[in-house]
């Protein structure tokens, strides 16, 4: 079949252009070659004058030249500014990142298409980091009003395969192919969602004939990429569910409705009941759960997985807790120890600091089945943890860890034990549907009672002294305050100058014996900081700096106020996290964001979301808004998102159509054995054998 040809016996590619596509961007056929969309077209109609540059809401085509190119600037602040300019005047273009490249690559005096997005300063408009396009005439002059352009490296550039190279290529490649491409969908799916034919869709992606059947053919190849992975998704999760064994905790028993009924420091919120019965359910059935609860931070995810342990303790099968920090580890143990004391049961730590002599006991104590619940890191899954009947296994914060760690554990018993995999970090419902596809999702969506929604503000630094008075007031009530500064890596200097300029500044105006400030950061010594955190957990300092070691799952309820330094710097999903910190206790709570004067529009949004709303979930969909799925917390491991085409933040009907549909026929057809499914299932076999690394979440 034509489309498995080798690279290099089409047209224009020899040998070394082969090898090049192949090592750069992992191209060995015609097919792949045809999988190689353009991420962006030019639009000859489409270009505008410098004169009409007049909103940041929207990017912008520019055909110009470069006038001049020269570097501004020393260390962080060190940028490129070039000035471009049309008939109609001239536009600054700025790069603060990859400089040396950009000036590389700018050649005055010829013609370019630059495109991005105007940023305003004072009624000046620039460009920041726009793409350059070297504009070929004689490419523009023959081809459709409609160019594509393609992602490509430097290596390839040299070869002769630049974006105007590729088009040539993929041009080529479509005289041979056009009316040959297999469909893999249904005549009767094509009909029902108006879709394109595949070879139609993948011409037109490549060579459009105007810009609507370009818009069709991006739906359809959106539509067939979200499908697929929903097929695979929905397949696994039958699996899961249906055809594996699972072990079985029929009964709820002594430790269980002792602990129920005594010992239950407070009344289960409607949202933890639910859940708690969710996965009642899932366990006794004998199938294998995989279950997936998503509670914002504070909404008591904790007792749902310590009840749902003694279920497994009740049934005779052990637990374990595994958290992604030493500290949070310390700190479930601390809390469950002291629930679980008045049942007797063997509730243990261990850690990566857990000394030797006791670890080996620990694992004897294991496997004859004395320990009920092991709690602790990343130490419980090496390969000496051996249980003697796991039953459960509890994952909290569950994006720290990795799929291959979660895979480790699942190996530690004959029979899969369940597996409750619980986050903090709100999924927005789409992102959830391919990320976690093949696991039940929960959702703890009610706070505990008696919480008073923390206040957020959005304080320039000019207004230091006033944010300082107001700690003061706070520290005289008894209560304590995080103040946090961004740790980035390519920065990592600066910021912790910025850091200890902030303590040193807090240390004079909040001076001893009357106060005391802990200070935790990434370059003390674990010891050191667990001595400093220890400090302000036990209520010994009233105020914490520190950098983002505190983000994840720290409990501290008397602390009331969270500052935080350079606000703009921080992503929401972590703002978010930070914020989370707080509330905790009784108190009314604070968060204050600080930051400087100037801040970019995306940074406006950031803040002002925060201000306006603390559900998780709101900020969690304005995230994906702004950034795309990719940069979200908690997806970056996931291969997932290496979507061709379709956007998740964007596609989310067509995702939502999709996954109806994969549902659809999986309960149908649940081995797609009927005639019309067959280009389906036989597309899904050849995604299998150029397997990708996500068809097993969990
Ligand atoms: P998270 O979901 O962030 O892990 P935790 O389980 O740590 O939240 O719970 C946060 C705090 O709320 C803890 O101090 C916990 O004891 C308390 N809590 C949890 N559920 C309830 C409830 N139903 N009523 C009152 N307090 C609760
Ligand atoms: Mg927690």
């Amino acid at each position: 079949m034509t489309l498995h040809n080798d690279i290099s016996y089409l047209k224009g590619v020899g040998p070394q252009r082969a090898e090049a596509l192949q090592k750069e961007l992992g191209i060995y056929t015609w097919g792949q070659l045809l999988l190689h969309f353009p991420f962006r077209y030019i639009d000859k109609s489409q270009i505008m004058k410098i004169r009409d540059v007049q909103s940041d809401a929207v990017a912008v085509q520019i055909q110009g030249q470069f006038i001049s190119v020269r570097e501004i600037g020393e260390g962080r602040v060190k940028r490129l500014a070039a000035i471009f300019s049309d008939d109609t005047g001239h536009i600054e273009l700025i790069w603060f990142k990859g400089v040396k490249w950009a000036k590389a690559a700018i050649q005055l005096n010829v013609p370019y298409i630059i495109y991005g997005k105007p940023t305003e300063f004072k009624g000046k408009y620039s460009i920041p980091h726009p793409e350059l396009e070297l504009l070929d005439q004689s490419r523009i002059a023959s081809g459709s009003e409609l160019k594509p352009v393609y992602s490509t490296t430097e290596k390839l550039g040299v070869k002769g395969l630049n974006s105007n190279g590729i088009s040539k290529l993929t041009r080529q490649l479509i005289d041979e192919v056009n009316g040959k491409i297999p469909e893999n969908l249904s005549q009767e799916i094509l009909q029902r969602f108006k879709l394109l034919s595949r070879n139609d869709a993948l011409c037109q992606v490549h060579v459009p004939s105007n810009l609507a059947m370009l818009d069709q053919a991006r739906r359809r190849l959106k539509f067939e990429e979200l499908f697929f992975i929903q097929m695979q998704l929905v397949k696994q999760k039958l699996l899961n569910t249906r055809m594996e064994r699972g072990v079985v905790f029929e009964k709820v028993g002594h430790y269980f409705n002792e602990f129920y009924q005594k010992h239950l420091p407070f009344e289960l919120t409607g949202a933890q009941k639910r859940v708690i019965k969710e996965i009642r359910a899932d366990v006794a059935r004998g199938h294998h759960m995989n279950r997936l609860i998503q509670g914002d931070v504070g909404s008591g995810k904790t007792i749902v997985a310590l009840i749902s342990a003694l279920l497994a303790i009740d049934n005779g099968y052990q637990a374990c807790l595994m958290a992604p920090t030493e500290i949070l580890a310390q700190q479930h143990y601390n809390g469950i120890s002291e629930l679980l004391a008045p049942l007797g049961l063997e509730v243990v730590l261990l850690t990566g600091s857990t000394p030797k002599g006791e670890r080996r006991k620990i694992h004897e104590k294991l496997l004859n089945g004395e320990i009920s619940l092991l709690i602790g890191t990343h130490a419980l899954i090496e390969p000496v943890v051996q249980f003697k009947n796991l039953g459960l296994v509890i994952i909290d914060e569950q994006h720290r860890f990795g799929v291959a760690q979660r895979a480790a554990l699942w190996k530690k018993a004959t029979l899969p034990p369940h597996i409750l995999v619980m986050t903090a970090t709100p999924i927005p419902r789409t992102l959830a549907m391919t990320l976690y596809g093949d696991l039940d999702n929960s959702i703890i969506d009610e706070l505990p009672p008696g919480r008073k929604p923390i206040q957020t503000q959005h304080k320039t630094d000019a207004k230091r002294l006033e944010v300082f008075g107001f700690m003061e007031e706070e520290i005289k009530k008894g209560r304590q305050i995080y103040v946090v500064y961004p740790l980035i890596e390519e920065s990592e200097a600066m910021d912790y100058k910025d850091l200890q300029d902030g303590y040193e500044s807090l240390v004079r105006r909040f001076p001893l014996p009357h106060y005391r400030i802990s200070v935790v950061h990434g370059q003390m010594k674990q010891e050191a900081r667990d001595y400093e955190m220890d400090l302000f957990v036990k209520g010994k300092t009233q105020i914490m700096v520190a950098t983002t070691v505190i983000e994840v799952g720290v409990n501290v309820p008397n602390a009331s106020v969270m500052i935080i330094e350079s606000a703009e710097r921080f992503g929401l999903s972590q703002l978010h996290q930070l914020r989370g910190r707080v509330g905790r206790g009784a108190e009314q709570s604070y968060c204050i964001l600080m930051t400087g004067h100037k801040l970019s529009s995306d940074a406006r949004t950031r803040l002002s979301t925060m201000v306006e709303t603390t559900d998780g979930f709101k900020i969690a969909e304005v995230d994906l808004q702004l950034r795309g799925p990719g940069d979200l917390a908690g997806t970056q491991q996931s291969g997932v998102l290496n979507l061709r085409i379709a956007d998740l933040a964007k596609d989310q009907k067509i995702l939502a159509a999709a996954r109806e549909l994969a549902l659809e026929i999986v309960d149908e057809d649940p081995h797609l054995t009927i005639e019309k499914n067959r280009p389906i299932a036989e597309h899904l076999i050849l995604m299998s054998e150029h397997k990708s690394d996500w068809s097993r979440i969990s």
